[in-house]
């Protein structure tokens, strides 16, 4: 079993620490917020003062956190100093892809191994221990981080070298974004048309328009009852961290020269829904303003 340092105990942090404590490896935490560091401590977490603490004689360090700019503070002022010889950083936060290679070189600087490890399947199944893993890094890295993520997810994909979790990520998301976007205005242009949704979504989510979106998903109440859409449209996956990955996927593909027409019109989508008080609500919550401007 592994000593495991683990900054940030966040939505997501939180349940994956407490993961790692339930498959037998010693977790040292921290954080920034004292109401998250005692329910921490209430999973087994052995709480810690700083990110160097939970660097210093750690097999691994795990960061989660918001975002590149706080990935890469906390790399280059705290952890790679205190971390021991041979020791793995894993940064599983969804973040920039300049901040990304910026740790991945921070680490090998001081001769650490490091892998991007962005997730998805949100909070729910970060308390389920069954997060999706898009690995970037080398073979070496990989081979050793694979056991430590098996105990907080299900798959756990190798998408090639550094920074390719991240990409892999932003550019799922950017699929996502844009398609839950298409299901809504599908299901809004059906309400007009006549249709009911169970119709709808019995054609769709059968027929060549299926698609997470719709199947699993579903933006309206009815076809699918564990799709946020019966719930109030409670997260789930809030409008305000798909407007987060859009950014990012928009960023990249400006620097990298790709056209991403629908993923920069997405983005606007999500802006404008985070605009108007609703980034709380989940992402599917978008249909609820196609409606709106649809005068329906
Ligand atoms: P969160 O804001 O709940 O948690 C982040 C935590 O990091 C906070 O508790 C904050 O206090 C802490 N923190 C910030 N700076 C710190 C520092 N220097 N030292 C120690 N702690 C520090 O966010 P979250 O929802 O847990 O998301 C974490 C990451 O996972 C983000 O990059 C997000 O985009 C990504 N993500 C989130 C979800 C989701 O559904 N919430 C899904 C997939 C990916």
């Amino acid at each position: 079993m592994a000593t495991i340092g683990f900054i940030g105990l966040g939505n997501m942090g939180g349940p994956m620490a407490a993961n790692l404590v339930r498959a037998g490896h010693t977790v040292k935490g921290c954080d920034l917020q004292a109401a998250l560091l005692e329910a921490a401590a209430k999973n087994g977490v052995t709480v810690v003062a700083t990110a160097a603490d939970a660097a210093r004689d750690s097999d691994i360090v795990i960061t989660m956190l918001p975002a590149g700019k706080f990935v890469t503070s906390v790399y280059r002022e705290q952890i790679v100093g205190a971390a021991r010889k041979g020791a793995l950083l894993i940064d599983s936060s969804t973040i920039d892809m300049d901040s990304a290679r910026e740790a991945h070189r921070l680490a090998g600087e001081k001769g650490l191994l490091s892998l991007d490890a962005p997730v998805s399947g949100g909070v729910g199944g970060a308390a389920a221990g069954t997060l999706t893993f898009m690995v970037g890094g080398t073979e070496a890295a990989f081979a050793l981080g694979k056991p430590i993520l098996e105990a907080m997810g299900k798959r756990i994909l190798h998408c090639g070298g550094d920074g390719a979790g991240q990409a892999a990520k932003i550019c799922n998301n950017m699929v996502l974004g844009i398609s839950m976007i298409g299901a809504s205005e599908a299901f809004v242009l059906g309400e007009k048309l006549g249709l009911t949704h169970q119709a709808l979504f019995d054609v769709v989510s059968t027929s060549s328009g299926s698609c997470w979106s719709v199947n699993t998903y579903c933006p309206v109440p009815g076809p699918v009852p564990t799709s946020p859409a019966n719930n109030e449209y409670k997260p789930g996956f809030a409008a305000a961290l798909m407007l987060k990955d859009l950014r990012l996927a928009k960023e990249a593909a400006e620097i990298v020269g790709a056209d991403t027409a629908l993923g920069k019109h997405a983005e606007e989508i999500y802006a404008a829904l985070e605009k108007s008080g609703m980034g709380g609500t989940d992402f599917s919550g978008v249909i609820n303003a196609i409606r709106a401007r649809s005068g329906a």
